[in-house]
């Protein structure tokens, strides 16, 4: 699974806002929208940073409220670490496991092409690893119907292995199953 899989689901939608707006602004836009982080666009178009609720908690606990008339650009990060669309899953979880944030825009050939949370991330991460529990017990169930080792090959002597299949129920070793 990659990025563009997770884009494809959540859509590529991003709040984001200029680097003049106030932080009293960038409180009202994450509560109006329900989020977590908001990216700063420059003149360009480009990323030119982000801020999420901790910086905002972090300049009130420092300054007191009076710092929400402040501009944005003192207090969002600058180098903003971006992922690509055919990045997998992995790496996103990596990178926020390392640098300790949650929220990943998606830039491509420099236009921001979606933003990726840590929450989606583990969202994607169970559903692949359901669709693989599923798969595996799909499989297993077919080869104890048909009287196959799930791993071993069909000519292999299953008793050999001690493990159950029909060649061990064939011989009275119904006790075992698998
Ligand atoms: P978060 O966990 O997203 O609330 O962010 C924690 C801190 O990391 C805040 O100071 C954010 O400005 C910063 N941050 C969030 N996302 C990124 C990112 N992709 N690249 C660099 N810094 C980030």
């Amino acid at each position: 699974m990659n990025v563009a899989a997770i884009l494809r689901l959540k859509g590529r939608g991003v709040v984001t806002t200029t680097k003049d707006k106030s932080l009293l602004d960038i409180a009202k836009l994450l509560e109006q929208h329900g989020i977590g982080c908001i990216v700063i666009e420059g003149d360009n178009g480009k990323v030119a940073g982000i801020v999420s609720e901790r910086d905002l908690m972090r300049a009130i606990g420092q300054s007191g409220p009076k710092v929400l008339k402040e501009p944005v650009s003192d207090f969002m990060t600058k180098t903003v670490v971006t992922a690509r669309e055919a990045d997998p899953i992995d790496r996103l979880m990596s990178e926020m496991t390392t640098h300790r944030f949650r929220h990943m825009p998606v830039v491509e050939r420099g236009r921001l092409m979606g933003l990726v949370s840590l929450g989606d991330v583990v969202k994607m991460r169970i559903a692949e690893v359901e669709m693989e529990t599923t798969a595996t017990r799909e499989y297993a169930g077919y080869c104890q119907e048909e009287g196959y080792h799930p791993i071993l090959p069909q000519s292999m002597p299953h008793t050999m292995a001690g493990l159950g299949t029909k060649a061990d129920q064939v011989e009275g070793r119904s006790d075992v199953s698998y």
